[in-house]
């Protein structure tokens, strides 16, 4: 479903993702895991259109995406749940989500879709009048996803879900993260700092580290330690 092909991403002078390939099937919960500066971040800003690469090809459904705007990325389905939520937080519970659906007409099938959210997060339904600044960071991470499916994606990339959490929320969020890919396919890419995460989460992992890939597979195949060697880079010291 979504390609990346030989990407290549810089900062000036900096090269921040060198040479990266990966797939994401359709309904596949994919994670990129790294630590600090690996790149994942890039990564998912370039898939979302909003960083151009200087190399390489992002392809969604066998259309080429990369160089196209964000809007008209977004327009394709891919929609993306930023690093720090970025909801709007003047506004309601509800308001927000009702913004994530403002490119949507179909009427009932929105109102089906915040049933759908509220069922994923039952606390958005009890505070759906509240200011959205109001909410607990863990509040604000569940918003931050419903209103991402409230665009109706094909695709959703999430970077880094558990930031600042606490445990307890980290599950309840990874929790209906599987829920939505059980219930309605859709696929997932979730940036990640915890291996622990997303061994439990994907179904594939990929471990980014100084922009690039260092070990790929399935969850079921990566043994622990190796996932460790490839993330803190134990094997080129
Ligand atoms: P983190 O987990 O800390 O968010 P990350 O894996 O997401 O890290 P990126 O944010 O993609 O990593 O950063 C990759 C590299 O690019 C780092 O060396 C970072 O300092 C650099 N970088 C990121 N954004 C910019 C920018 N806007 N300008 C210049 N360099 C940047």
């Amino acid at each position: 479903m979504l390609k990346i092909d030989n990407l290549t991403v810089k900062y000036g002078q900096l090269t921040a993702v060198r040479d990266v390939s990966f797939e994401v099937e359709k309904g596949e919960i994919a994670c990129i895991v790294g630590p600090n500066g690996a790149g994942k971040s890039t990564t998912l800003l370039s898939i979302s259109g909003v960083l151009n690469p200087s190399e390489g090809d992002i392809i969604l459904n066998r259309g080429k995406i990369s160089g196209l705007s964000p809007e008209q990325v977004a327009n394709y389905g891919v929609t993306q749940v930023p690093e720090g939520r970025h909801i709007f937080t003047s506004l309601t519970v509800e308001e927000n989500l009702i913004v994530g659906a403002a490119l949507r007409s179909d009427k009932k099938a929105i109102s089906e879709d915040i049933a759908k959210v509220v069922d994923l997060f039952p606390i958005l339904g009890e505070r759906s009048q509240q200011q959205a600044g109001k909410l607990s960071g863990g509040e604000q991470q569940m918003l931050a996803i419903g209103r991402a499916i409230m665009t109706n994606p094909s695709i959703m990339t999430i970077d880094e879900p558990s930031l600042g959490l606490a445990p307890l929320i980290i599950d309840k969020v990874y929790e209906a993260l599987i829920k939505l890919r059980k219930e309605s396919g859709l696929t997932l890419l979730i940036v990640e700092q915890s291996a622990e995460r997303a061994l439990k989460a994907a179904d594939k992992i990929y471990v980014l580290r100084n922009g690039e890939i260092k070990l790929r597979g399935l969850s079921s195949n990566l043994k622990g330690d190796d996932i460790s060697k490839a993330y803190f880079g134990f094997d080129e010291r």
